[in-house]
């Protein structure tokens, strides 16, 4: 696709990245009742090859979130879309992510989840912006450190295109100053 500059993390890489994931969150929560819940859109490609790589019986369920205001700039006030239907009362839950930028949405994400009796909650994402980050989170399971760069693909869009790439890609800068 032309709107690509290039890869940055190759299907070879995320796979391996998930699978290592996918056997420590099986070892931790060995035994104990585990809620997953994606974060829709982005965290679905993600979940779907996490979730296969997970070697013990979860729930699994999904929220939509968006973010008050301009749609490029994370707020860190979330509004819920779509609301998990499990609930996550007296048991483990797991946040999965597609990327964690400035940390505003999972923070607050963390914060609502909590009030609603959970045993602990915990956040497993692919990829991680580090050198943006605004509100402190602590990310137990952590994929890819990337540098500041927008990256579409696995799960990842561009105006709503591009989660269908099966690699993570960086958009060319182009893209964005012609709008
Ligand atoms: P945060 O609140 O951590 O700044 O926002 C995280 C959300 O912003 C992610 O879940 C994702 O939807 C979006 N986001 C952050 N960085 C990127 C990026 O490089 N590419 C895309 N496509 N979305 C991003
Ligand atoms: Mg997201
Ligand atoms: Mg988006």
């Amino acid at each position: 696709m032309d709107v690509i500059e290039r890869v940055l993390i190759s299907k070879e890489e995320l796979d391996r990245q998930v699978e290592e994931l996918g056997s420590r969150i099986s070892k931790d929560y060995e035994g104990k009742e585990l809620v997953i819940i994606g974060v829709l859109k982005g965290g679905f490609i993600f979940l779907a090859d996490l979730a296969r790589k997970i070697t013990i019986p979860v729930d699994l369920d999904f929220i939509s979130v968006s973010s008050y205001g301009d749609s490029s700039k994370s707020s860190g006030v979330v509004k819920i879309i779509k609301d998990v239907d499990t609930n996550i009362s007296g048991k483990h839950v797991l946040i999965v992510e597609d990327i964690i930028d400035t940390g505003l949405t999972l923070n607050h994400l963390v914060e609502l989840l909590k009030t609603r009796g959970p045993l602990s909650v915990k956040i497993c994402a692919a990829l991680d912006k580090p050198s943006r980050r605004k509100a402190e989170v602590h990310v137990e399971y952590k994929g890819i450190e990337i540098p500041d760069e927008f990256v579409i693909g696995y799960g990842l869009d561009y105006a709503g295109k591009y989660r269908n790439l099966p690699e993570v890609c960086i958009l060319k800068k182009d893209v964005y100053s012609k709008k």
